[in-house]
C-alpha cells in the first residue's frame, strides 16, 4: 500500500506540538508493516533538504521514506509556523491551501500514485476538496483515497468569505467550507475525506456532542459512519530515560535510584531547594485554556506550600503573567521557563516525580505516555485520551498507573495532588508503580495496525 502523509509539522524538522510527534512517527511505523510511505511538509526556515529543486526539496528518514519539503519561500521562510506574538500569520489562508494543492501537483510529478492521502488536522484537510475539483477524471489519483485525522478540533482554519475566491475553487464548493459566516477549513475536511479519525477512541464520541464538538459537532454526527478514533502512540527511540541524552544520568527501571539523582541534580540547576524528598511536579505544555493552566494557576499557592513545581511552555500572555507572577513570588519551589525547548521537555519528563495534565480538553495527550517510560506519575483531568490512558492509583491499585480527578476543578486538582502526595510518602508503593508503569506500552507498533485497517476501510 502507497501512503502519502501530510502535515504541516513532522519532527524533527519542524515541531510546535504533538502533531509532530505523530507525524514522525507514524509513517515509521508503517514502513515497518511493509507501506510505503511519503511525508509531505512545507520547507520552512532551518530545514536543509538532502536535494533541492525548483519547488519542493528531499530527504530521507526510516529506512526509505522520502520527505518531500514543499518549497515557496514567500509563505515558509518564516521565523514561527503559523503564528507571532502579534497572532497568527494573515495570510494562512493562502499558505496552507497552496501547501495541499502544490502537494497533489508534485505527487503527480513524481509519480507516486498512492492508495491512500492522509491529512492531518486544518492545514491539510482541503486537499479531499482539492483533489476532487482538480483531479476528479485523472486516472493518475483513479485509486486514491482520503484519511483526515483530526489531532485537535479546536483549530480548524477559519478565514473571512472574502477570500473564498484565493481558494481558486468553483463557487459550487461554497457550502462545504462555509459555517458560522466562515470559511472553514476543517469542515470541508470533514465532509470531504472518505475516513475521518481523531487521536483516540473517547476523544472521537467527545466530539460528537455539543460540549466538546467546537461548533462542529452536528457535522461530525452526519458523517460519523466514517469517524472513529486510534489512540496516538510515541517513539520509544525519542523517549527512553536509558538511552537520553539530554539528562544527566541515563537509567531504566531497574535503577530508579538514578531518576532520584536526576531530580536532585535538576533541582540544582533550577535553583529549587535540593531535596529528593520534595515531591517534584512537572509540566510541559502548550500554556492555553486548553491545557487546564486556569486551574492550575489557581491551585499553585496551595502546592506549593510543601511541593516543587517546574513548568516549561508558551502560550498565552495572561498565563505568562500569571505564571510569572507565581514564580517570583515562589522562587525557591517554582521554577518556570516560558519557552521551547526540547532539552529542558526530557529534563522534566524524567526528573519530576508527577506530571501534569489538568487539561480542559485533551484529545490524545502524549505526555502522560512519555512519563510512564519515565517512570514519572501522570496527573491528569479524566477527558479525551488522557481517560483512555490514565487509571487513577487511588480507585484501583492494580491497574492503576496515575492519578486522575473527574471534575474540571481547582478543588478536585488539589485533592488529586494530595492523594500523589502520600502515595509518594509510600516509598515501596511508589517504586512498585514507578517500576510498572515503565513498563507499559505505547509504541506505534500497535496504532500502525489500527491506522491499516483505517486505510483498508477507506
Ligand atoms: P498538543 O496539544 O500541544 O499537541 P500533545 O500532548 O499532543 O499536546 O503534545 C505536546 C508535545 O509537545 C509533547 O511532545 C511535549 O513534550 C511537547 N511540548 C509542548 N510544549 C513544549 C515546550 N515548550 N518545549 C518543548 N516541548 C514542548
Amino acid at each position: 500500500m502507497k501512503v502519502a502523509f501530510l502535515s504541516s509539522e513532522v519532527f524533527p524538522f519542524a515541531k510546535t506540538g504533538g502533531l509532530a510527534d505523530v507525524a514522525g512517527a507514524l509513517p515509521l511505523g508503517l514502513e515497518k508493516l511493509g507501506l510505503e510511505v511519503k511525508i509531505f511538509m512545507p520547507l520552512y526556515k532551518g530545514i536543509k533538504p538532502e536535494s533541492l529543486s525548483e519547488d519542493f526539496g528531499l530527504s530521507k528518514v526510516g529506512k526509505n521514506i522520502e520527505v518531500v519539503f514543499i518549497k515557496n519561500d514567500n509563505y515558509y521562510l518564516r521565523d514561527q509556523l503559523y503564528n507571532t506574538a502579534q497572532g497568527d500569520y494573515p495570510d494562512n489562508l493562502q499558505r496552507f491551501s497552496f501547501f495541499c494543492r502544490k502537494s497533489l501537483e508534485v505527487l503527480k510529478k513524481i509519480g507516486f500514485s498512492c492508495d491512500i492521502i492522509h491529512c492531518n488536522d486544518w492545514q491539510s484537510s482541503l486537499l479531499p476538496l482539492y483533489l476532487e475539483e482538480f483531479y476528479k477524471k485523472d486516472k493518475f489519483f483513479k485509486k486514491a483515497r482520503t484519511v483526515l485525522t483530526i489531532h485537535n478540533l479546536a483549530f480548524q482554519g477559519l478565514f473571512s468569505l472574502d477570500q473564498f475566491d484565493l481558494l481558486g475553487l468553483s463557487k459550487g464548493y461554497m457550502p462545504d467550507l462555509e459555517i458560522y459566516s466562515k470559511l472553514n477549513f476543517l469542515k470541508s475536511g470533514i465532509i470531504k475525506a472518505d475516513r475521518v479519525n481523531t487521536v483516540s477512541p473517547s476523544y472521537a464520541q467527545e466530539i460528537q456532542a455539543k460540549e466538546a464538538g467546537c461548533g462542529l459537532d452536528h457535522i461530525l454526527r452526519q458523517h460519523s459512519h466514517k469517524v472513529s478514533g486510534i489512540l496516538n502512540a510515541i517513539d520509544y527511540n525519542v523517549w527512553n530515560p536509558d538511552s537520553d541524552k539530554a539528562i544527566y544520568l541515563q537509567y531504566d527501571k531497574k535503577n530508579l535510584d538514578k531518576k532520584a539523582q536526576n531530580k536532585v541534580s535538576f533541582q540544582k540547576e533550577l535553583g529549587l531547594k535540593k531535596d529528593k524528598n520534595t515531591l517534584l511536579l512537572g509540566m510541559v505544555s502548550r500554556l492555553t485554556e486548553q491545557k487546564g493552566v486556569d486551574i492550575l494557576s489557581g491551585a499553585m499557592p496551595s502546592i506549593l506550600k510543601n511541593h516543587q513545581v517546574v513548568i516549561l511552555g508558551t502560550g498565552d500572555p495572561k498565563y505568562h503573567d500569571i505564571l510569572s507572577s507565581l514564580a517570583k513570588k515562589h522562587p525557591q519551589s517554582f521554577s518556570l521557563h516560558i519557552k521551547f525547548d526540547e532539552t529542558l521537555a526530557h529534563r522534566i519528563y524524567a526528573c519530576s516525580d508527577v506530571f501534569l495534565l489538568p487539561s480542559r480538553f485533551e484529545p490524545c495527550g502524549l505526555s502522560q505516555m512519555i512519563s510512564f517510560k519515565y517512570s514519572t506519575l501522570p496527573l491528569v483531568h479524566a477527558t479525551g485520551g488522557l481517560k483512555d490512558t490514565v487509571v487513577d492509583y487511588t480507585r484501583d491499585k492494580s491497574k492503576g498507573n496515575g492519578f486522575v480527578f473527574l471534575q474540571y476543578s481547582q478543588e478536585a486538582l488539589l485533592d488529586a495532588v494530595e492523594r500523589a502526595s502520600s502515595l509518594f510518602s509510600d516509598k515501596d508503593s511508589l517504586t512498585a508503580l514507578q517500576k510498572r508503569v515503565a513498563g507499559l506500552n505505547f509504541s506505534w507498533e500497535t496504532a500502525a495496525k489500527d491506522y491499516v485497517q483505517l486505510y483498508k476501510s477507506a
